[in-house]
């Protein structure tokens, strides 16, 4: 059982890297961005809750985050465990996290504010399927249009300059003080994710130490031989 936090500025590839890690960990991924974002497109009472404070840039209030997380966790569906994304963002999130749960790792994933702007703009998602796009160096085959089910490419409510730069501000205030207190723990491995993914995931794994056996996708190589 794995219980891993992932962190890192907007656009840093947190959502990305997680599920790399999920599915050769056979860990669930939970994404409390995901999470909001699914309840404010079917109009649900939470979705209405956490709108309009997400499309601004700024943070949801830490009991709806923490009913929300603890809710999830309950599930209880994680048998090889879980890796959070998201989550904890605010020194209070860290102690109520802290207090249920003991955590085998925080990947943090480093990118320079000058590179996330350049990211986080160019960056488009399918209104089809979800799929992550971006305009530098992952462009689909049709303009506009997802490879994978032709769905319109939009943009993130808040992928708009003036809701980046409230939700850097708010990291940096509040976000990066919930890293020192895992720095502390001694729980924390930085990545520079300047690199290209490939890469990038190498350098979780060699940092976190998981080896390539025991990986799903080692496994069922092995198993074809
Ligand atoms: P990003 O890391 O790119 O800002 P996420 O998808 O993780 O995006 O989160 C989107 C928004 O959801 C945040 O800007 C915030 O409004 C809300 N949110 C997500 N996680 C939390 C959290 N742990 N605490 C408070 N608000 C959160
Ligand atoms: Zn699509």
């Amino acid at each position: 059982m794995r219980k891993y936090v992932i962190m890192g500025v907007q656009g840093s590839g947190k959502g990305t890297h997680s599920q790399l890690l999920a599915r050769d960990l056979d860990l669930v991924h939970i994404s409390v961005g995901d999470i909001f974002r699914w309840n404010v497109q079917r109009h649900t009472k939470l979705g209405a809750l956490v709108r309009r404070i997400m499309a601004s840039g700024e943070l949801v209030g830490d009991d709806l985050v923490e009913s929300v997380v603890g809710d999830r966790l309950a599930q209880h569906d994680w048998n090889y465990g879980f890796i959070i994304d998201g989550f904890p963002r605010t020194v209070r999130q860290a102690e109520f996290f802290l207090e249920s749960y003991d955590i085998d790792g925080v990947i943090h994933l480093h990118l320079p504010d000058s590179e996330v702007r350049r990211r986080v703009l160019a960056r488009r998602l399918c209104a089809g399927c979800g799929m992550d796009y971006n305009l530098i160096d992952n462009t689909p085959t049709v303009e506009g249009r997802c490879d994978v089910c032709g769905g319109e490419l939009i943009r993130r409510e808040d992928d708009t300059p003036h809701a980046l730069e409230v939700r850097l501000r708010e990291y940096h205030e509040k976000t990066n003080p919930v890293l020192d207190i895992f720095r502390r723990k001694e729980y924390v491995i930085t990545v520079d994710t300047r690199p290209d993914k490939e890469q990038v995931q190498q350098a979780i794994r060699d940092k976190l130490g998981i080896s390539s056996t025991g990986l799903k996708t080692t496994k069922s190589q092995d198993e074809t031989r």
